[in-house]
């Protein structure tokens, strides 16, 4: 296998979430040549504020023989890239459109007639982060639930604890809480702690989804699972949704938008396969950042993403001019 890399810097417009600081992402895009002649692209979007490692650390593990779990998705997503450009056709190919919820990163920039804007391009689902200002964040929420029109998300992304989430979900909005379609990552990880957070509103699982065992669970703390293809083996989070009924929301990592599409694309698939389960996807984030040449190619139309077009996950001129430099591997 031949694993050649090229490096990007994304440039954000506002701040992504309560721990990003820094206005520039950097990351890489992956080239995977197979040997029976088969070439996929994919991306590589690590967020060392999480826990990731760098990407640089990340590319000197493959040199000595280690290829980290981010890595294996990335291999596995260009895989399926590769087999879609080898039969000359589009991932997307024959696969429903699916809904995108719309991202509020921070409540404080939001422009005041976003309620209006929301309903006219057609979303249904919006999601907040929260953690930054929790009263103001309470106020928006009440605003935005009380209306009815949407079903909201809030995520947490574990920062809290128990005490900091009950006090926030005691002071918004009684219409407003029962809007919520579910609280992601509420506090750190506690199976007992989780279940008694669900009497607020139903819960999610996100960056929190590393710490559990599925297997070991006496109980079921959450509702819903969040799933990155970026980060976590699909197969597997499908398979335990059957078995222990979640809803499944499929998301993109911040990312590029080469790994936007192939999030965008497990979404569509999933959906196709399992319409009930999978809940409007949150893969509508290449907004957060200033505009390039593959952004450019797939602007959002409200709720729904364009898909780039070409062969497998698309961009096939600008992967092609790309400047590859291959990796040597031990
Ligand atoms: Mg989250």
């Amino acid at each position: 296998m031949k694993i050649s890399y090229s490096p990007y810097t994304l440039k954000s417009i506002q701040n992504l979430n309560a721990l990003a600081t820094q206005p520039e992402r950097k990351g890489i895009l992956l080239k995977i040549e197979w040997p029976d002649g088969l070439t996929g692209y994919s991306d590589l979007h690590p967020w060392p504020e999480f826990g990731d490692p760098s990407w640089e650390d990340q590319l000197a593990g493959i040199r000595s023989g280690h290829i980290s779990p981010m890595l294996e998705q990335s291999i596995w997503l260009a895989r399926r890239d590769a087999q879609c450009r080898h039969q000359d056709k589009s991932i997307f190919e024959g696969l429903p459109l699916v809904k995108n919820n719309y991202l509020v990163a921070d409540s404080r920039s939001e422009a005041p007639d976003l309620m209006d804007m929301l309903k006219t391009e057609g979303f249904e689902t919006v999601k907040i982060k929260i953690g930054r200002d929790l009263q103001k964040e309470a106020e928006f929420v009440s605003l935005l639930g009380r209306d009815g029109a949407f079903k909201l998300r809030l995520d947490f992304n574990a920062l809290g604890t128990w005490q900091t989430y009950e006090r926030f979900m005691s002071s918004v909005n009684k219409v407003a809480l029962t809007r919520v379609q579910y609280v992601e990552d509420p506090f750190p990880f506690d199976e007992q702690a989780w279940n008694e957070a669900k009497k607020f509103a139903p819960v999610a699982i996100d960056k929190e989804f590393h710490k559990i065992d599925l297997k070991k669970m006496k109980s079921r703390p959450f509702d819903v699972v969040v799933l990155k293809p970026a980060t976590m083996d699909v197969n597997a989070i499908v398979q335990a949704s059957v078995i222990q009924d979640f809803k499944v929301t499929v998301t993109s990592y911040m990312d590029h938008p080469v790994g936007v599409m192939h999030a965008l694309a497990i979404a569509c698939e999933l959906k196709k396969a399992h319409p009930q389960r999978i809940l409007d996807a949150g893969c509508s984030t290449t907004r957060l950042f200033q505009m390039d040449a593959y952004s450019a190619e797939v602007v959002p139309s409200g709720p729904y993403l364009k898909r780039a077009e070409g062969k497998g996950i698309g961009f096939d001129t600008l992967l092609s001019r790309e400047p590859w430099s291959q990796i040597k591997i031990q």
